[in-house]
């Protein structure tokens, strides 16, 4: 096994997770199998406790571990999966060894940072590092492994000695430190600045921490002198240090470090020059390319509690992204905040209100994502009302497929306080109710994690087709409440379908209204398993939905699904398509660029 270590310098929020998972894609184009470790120097043992809002979503693997978002770009850039101890957290790290301790495995030692903690991180990288996560036996070649934090801090420091220590134990030749940092430019002198790195480098070797290449972020290419001058003082050749300059999207940076020839120096490093191959990165660079330059707009609502921070959403919007593109469309994001929707907003701040309609209202279609806590929930059901009496396309993941079932029992069956027990209890028409696996009393542990299987019950149905007329899916829940098995006779008499059910049949997994042009709502996340040439289908149902293509991605017989499950090579500019429903010829888009996604 070989190890890539990625390390981050001056300042966090670089894309150290992005360059780990871009290096990933380029080796596994040199004919590697890889798989990847994120450590998060943080005390929580996993993601499930943190805020989306501070954290950024929490991103769910198969085996139900609630793990940081980097690890769903791992996912998604190398096509693998991972498993819940491909994140290692402070947390973890200590509970292992105090739980060692308590059964008295030190033999009467004193318990102490180094070696013990230093051991289990070692040990800990070692065991993960040979799962099998491509599907294929034994472990993978190459393991990329991300410490997250910028160096320097104190909680990443028990880490930093046990990698140090570990590239002593794998030896050279089975170790490349990847340093990540940024090369400011000064407005007034207009020079890049190379101090900060040299600071960084200068830390991380006093740390006992050697780096092999120096990957700066920057806004443009670095000039031949900068790189001289970073040589010099960093200690590193000249040809390992490589510019991540600012791109259009992220699918980019495989091939800018392709081009920089990375590849060739981390075999080198890596010794495994003589078995490599040259990487095709044909298929990247053709999707970066063609995001790139997408031009006619489909404009999705996301109706949701963290509006102001877009790694709240992540998967959903990476998920979107890949359906747009998949149906060659620009994604134009309209984040609605779901409480200026609701009518407490009219009265307190009417232009918060009107401006939330407004965005509404001139959507191409309408995404109401999970969530916990019932703030906005009200606001999330008015935009599934809107949406289902507007015919506009509505996709409803997890709370937001208990919203429309709410919606629905209120606004058709008429039970005007119909709701979820977990926002109102007392409830007379309980239409979504706790269903735990295991105990009832217990609320810890009781969440519905991971993968599960849903099967479908209405063969014809829109998400049927979607799904290419597979009998069953395995996509990844998290969730503790559920349809009200007993209220669903009525929910179907009254015009609602269940289009797919957990194995017992008493968990509705789809629910879709067959009425409506598109209207379906999920008890899993889709978003989780979406990839960026393999969207996930019900999320290319909204979007095709969404810009009057239906019909030609759930026939899969017709040249459109060709197209989605092929990446392009040249095709920028889809003669065919059709402006976006609202008639909107070109974009409003006016916040630039974020993370290959127009938002607004
Ligand atoms: N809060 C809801 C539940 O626990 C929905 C969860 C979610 O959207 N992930 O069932």
């Amino acid at each position: 096994m070989k190890y890539v270590l990625v390390t981050g310098g001056v300042v966090s929020g670089l894309g150290k997770g992005v360059t780990a998972s871009s290096i990933g894609v380029l080796l596994k184009a040199c004919g590697l199998r890889v798989t990847s470790i994120k450590i998060d120097p943080y005390l929580n043992t996993d993601a499930g406790t943190m805020s989306p809002f501070e954290h950024g979503e929490v991103f769910v693997l198969d085996d139900g571990g609630e793990v940081d978002l980097d690890l769903g770009n791992y996912e998604r850039f190398l096509d693998i999966k991972l498993t819940r101890d491909n994140n290692i957290t402070t947390g973890k790290i200590y509970q292992h060894v105090i739980a060692k301790e308590r059964k008295g495995d030190y033999l009467g030692k004193t318990v102490q940072v180094v070696p013990h903690i230093t051991d289990a991180i070692q040990e800990w990288i070692e065991r993960v590092a040979a799962i099998p996560v491509d599907g294929e036996d034994g472990p993978a070649d190459v393991c990329v492994i991300e410490l997250g934090g910028t160096i320097g801090d104190i909680e990443s420091a028990p880490f930093i000695e046990a990698l140090g220590q570990f590239s002593y134990r794998v030896g050279q030749g089975n170790f490349c430190l990847v340093h990540v940092s940024l090369v400011p430019v000064l407005n007034v002198v207009g020079e890049q600045k190379t101090k900060p790195t040299q600071h960084s480098v200068r830390g991380l070797r006093g740390l006992g921490l050697i780096p092999d290449i120096l990957a700066c972020r920057s806004t443009k290419a670095l000039e031949e002198n900068v790189k001289e001058k970073l040589a010099q003082f960093c200690h590193v050749p000249l040809e390992n240090i490589f510019t991540l300059y600012d791109v259009p999207n992220i699918w980019h940076i495989p091939r800018l470090l392709k081009d920089q020839k990375a590849h060739l120096v981390i075999s080198k490093v890596l010794n495994l020059a003589s078995i490599v191959k040259e990487p095709s990165l044909e298929e990247w660079t053709s999707r970066a390319e063609l995001c790139a330059n997408l031009h006619v707009p489909v404009r999705i609502a996301v109706v949701g509690k963290y509006t102001s921070l877009s790694d709240a959403y992540l998967s959903v919007l990476k998920a979107l992204l890949h359906a747009a593109v998949a149906c060659r469309k620009k994604l134009v994001v309209d984040w609605v905040p779901a409480c200026d929707l609701e009518k407490e907003t009219e009265k307190e701040n009417p232009n918060a209100y009107k401006a939330a309609w407004k965005l509404l209202k001139g959507v191409d279609g309408v995404l109401v994502p999970g969530g916990f806590g019932d703030r906005g929930v009200e606001g999330k059901i008015l935009a599934a009302k809107y949406a289902r009496e507007s015919k506009i396309p509505f996709l409803g993941i997890c709370l937001g497929m208990q919203v429309a079932v709410i919606e629905f029992a209120r606004s058709v069956l008429c039970l005007h306080d119909a709701n979820s027990t977990e926002f109102k209890p007392e409830t007379k028409h309980p239409c979504i109710v706790f269903m735990p696996e295991g105990s009832r009393t217990h609320m810890g542990g009781t969440m519905r994690l991971g993968s599960r299987k849903s099967i479908f019950s209405v063969k014809d149905s829109k998400s049927a087709k979607l799904y290419g007329n597979k009998t069953f899916v395995d996509e990844r829940h998290r969730h503790r409440y559920e349809v009200n098995p007993d209220m669903v006779e009525r929910l179907e008499k009254a015009g609602l379908s269940f289009a797919a059910k957990d194995e017992t049949g008493k968990r509705m997994e789809i629910v879709e209204l067959p009425s409506h042009p598109f209207f379906i709502g999920a008890q899993f996340h889709p978003e989780y398993k979406s990839r960026p040439g393999k969207a996930s289908p019900l999320f290319l149902g909204l979007i095709a939905a969404s810009c009057g293509e239906l019909d030609s991605v759930m026939n899969p017989s017709s040249a459109h699904q060709h197209l989605i499950s092929n990446c392009p090579k040249n095709v920028f500019v889809n003669g065919n398509s059709k402006k976006a429903s609202n008639g909107l010829a070109d974009v409003r888009h006016n916040n630039g660029y974020c993370n290959g996604l127009y938002t607004r």
